[in-house]
């Protein structure tokens, strides 16, 4: 176990493979020093699920509690448009949708992030509002986790990459306190928004807020960025070696009113390439 300035200032995870059974996830975490993490409850690329065991839920709410783990990521499926015009589909969505929400609760999950999908098929404003109208048949005020809107690069015809995008579908729903954002830093800045820069964070942090509202902003996803500022393409890097780089990422580790926001990062080597990620962000905490 290292300790590391990084991990203990802000409310650092990553996404953590759940291979061998959910259970192993938080210890998993545990070991790279992370604070939280984010993992799918279920195989991210297909429909059907295979029911959860009460002994493995048991386990892996045992073992988040011995590690006092926090603000926990499922990341949904991403077979799921839930802006989706088909009928067809949209049935289905919804089904696997209730589904990701209903594991999400018995495993004691804070938050369920998902994309918010494409407007294949339809215009921009439909797309925006059937999210909004799924959510609206989803959402119960009863269920335990909060359900994340994660932001978009803006690649090809997904939605949810300007914040008033955002505020337009969360401005339907009905049960707000069970929506909020996920702030994916590489999608952020792909989709446009000039987080790499001092003055450009601020900026964009402004904008958020009259768009959405800080207290709308729930947790992150921490990771650098292959392409460049606007490029609208969707391709992780590992910290400090993107187009986003180090200097963009400081912003967001050295801001104070994000220290209990969980940051989940999902570079592309994931487990493999998280220790030199905390490394990058670490060291630069220490040359304050
Ligand atoms: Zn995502
Ligand atoms: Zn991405």
């Amino acid at each position: 176990m290292f300790e590391m300035a990084v991990t203990k200032k802000m409310l650092i995870g990553g996404h953590i493979s759940t291979a061998g059974g959910i259970y192993l996830s938080p210890e998993r975490a545990f070991n790279f020093s992370f604070r939280t993490f984010q993992i799918f409850s279920k195989n991210q690329m297909q429909w059907k699920a295979k029911p959860l065991s009460l002994e493995d839920v048991d386990k892996f709410r045992s073992e988040v509690q011995e590690r006092k783990m926090k603000g926990i990521m499922v990341h949904a499926s991403y077979l799921l448009n839930m802006a989706t015009p088909d009928q067809e589909l949209k049935a289905k969505v919804l089904d696997a949708f209730s589904e990701e929400i209903r594991r999400a609760d018995l495993l004691g999950i804070d938050y369920l992030t998902f994309h918010p999908g494409s407007s294949t098929g339809t215009t921009e404003k439909n797309a925006l509002k059937n999210i909004a109208d799924n959510l609206n048949s989803l959402i119960t005020k009863e269920q335990g986790c909060t359900i994340l809107l994660e932001t978009s690069a803006g690649q090809g015809k997904t939605v949810g990459h300007t914040f008033e995008q955002l505020a337009e579908i969360i401005d339907q729903v009905q049960i707000k306190e069970k929506v909020g954002i996920c702030f994916d830093t590489c999608h952020v800045f792909a989709a446009g928004y000039d987080i790499k820069s001092r003055a450009g964070y601020g900026e964009t942090m402004d904008k958020f807020s009259s768009a959405l509202g800080l207290d709308k902003l729930k947790g992150f996803h921490l990771n650098d960025s292959k392409k460049g500022l606007n490029s609208r393409v969707d391709r992780h890097e590992q910290i400090g070696d993107g187009m986003l780089g180090i200097d963009g990422i400081s912003n967001f580790i050295r801001d104070p009113r994000l220290s209990e926001k969980p940051m989940n990062l999902e570079t592309p080597l994931g487990e493999g390439g998280y220790e030199k990620d905390l490394a990058v962000m670490n060291a630069t905490l220490n040359e304050d």
